[in-house]
């Protein structure tokens, strides 16, 4: 993630504010245990506020974050918004952004995995997991797989999953990687990512520390047997919130645009047992996969 100039941060507020984007979200009172969902986040106490994922890279590789503090005439929660490249009037519609690398790339277009059963202390270090969490950390695997992006190159994405489904969903990523279905980011989500939401996140990701947006029960994620892919091109919806919150044009699910969970691919988790987001009721969580359901 390249610094972003204070000029250019300006601009980011100012885009983000004349797009009237919602950076301050009302308190939410419905309660779901659906709601799952990796993306901006909310100040609110009844909702986690550490419950987001963020695209932002890793601290060592970015400038430190930049606090824009907005407000609206219902409410007065606040969040904040990590430093990040604009993201032009096209991408927030059919949004095809490069990846940036965070490990090795593999040499060609070959598949290639690795598995690390449990993750080493210092894999689960870098992660949000502590002594509160729902799982042990032994109980957890690290995968590294190959996967398409977005720019048409091949790229080497890493997840933390629960032990006892870390064979069948490195076995998805070797599919849609044989698909070529592309993805933008894959990573461990970190404290720092946990901390500094962001209205565009787009981090595909399993395991993550957190409760549920809505409620107060732990998010599948924190057992490690929920994944989410694309968050931007598969958002949250509920009550018309939308989560990654420009994400909005991703709403309409009948766009035929790369990165949109498909039909192939739902089927590839019913074959593995696990439920679509996207089947919900009352909340619609396209990017989110779970061996529960929920
Ligand atoms: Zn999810």
């Amino acid at each position: 993630m390249a610094w972003i100039p204070p000029t250019r941060l300006t601009r980011t507020t100012l885009f983000l504010s004349a797009l009237g984007i919602g950076l301050v979200v009302a308190a939410c009172g419905e309660t779901s245990i659906e709601a799952e969902v990796a993306g901006v986040v909310l100040a609110d106490p009844q909702v986690d506020a550490a419950s987001s994922q963020s695209t932002t890279a890793a601290p060592t590789t970015t400038a430190a974050p930049s606090t824009t503090t907005s407000t609206t005439t219902t409410t007065t929660t606040t969040t904040t918004l990590p430093v990040r490249p604009v993201l032009s009037s096209e991408d927030l519609i059919d949004r095809r952004v490069d990846t940036h690398d965070v490990h090795e790339p593999p040499v060609d277009a070959t598949f290639v995995s690795t598995i690390e059963s449990p993750a080493s202390a210092d894999i689960i270090a870098r992660s949000t997991w502590n002594e509160e969490c729902p799982v042990a950390a032994t109980d957890l695997a690290y995968a590294e797989v190959s996967f398409f992006g977005f720019d048409g190159e091949f790229h080497t994405g890493e997840l933390l999953v629960h032990v006892d489904y870390v064979d069948p969903i490195v076995d998805i990523f070797g599919r849609l990687h044989e698909m070529r279905f592309p993805i933008e980011e894959m990573r461990i989500i970190s404290e720092y990512d946990l901390a500094n939401p962001s209205a565009d996140a787009n981090t595909t990701s399993i395991f993550t520390c957190r409760r549920s947006v809505s409620s107060s029960r732990w998010s599948r994620h924190a057992f490690g047997d929920a994944v989410d892919i694309n968050p931007f091109h598969n958002p949250y919806v509920s009550s018309g919130r939308v989560i990654p919150a420009l994400a909005t044009a991703y709403v309409d699910r009948e766009r035929n645009v790369p990165g949109v969970i498909t039909e192939e691919i739902t089927a590839m988790f019913d074959e593995i047992g696990w439920g679509w987001g996207g089947d919900w009721n009352r909340v619609k969580d396209w990017m989110h996969f779970s061996a529960t359901g929920g």
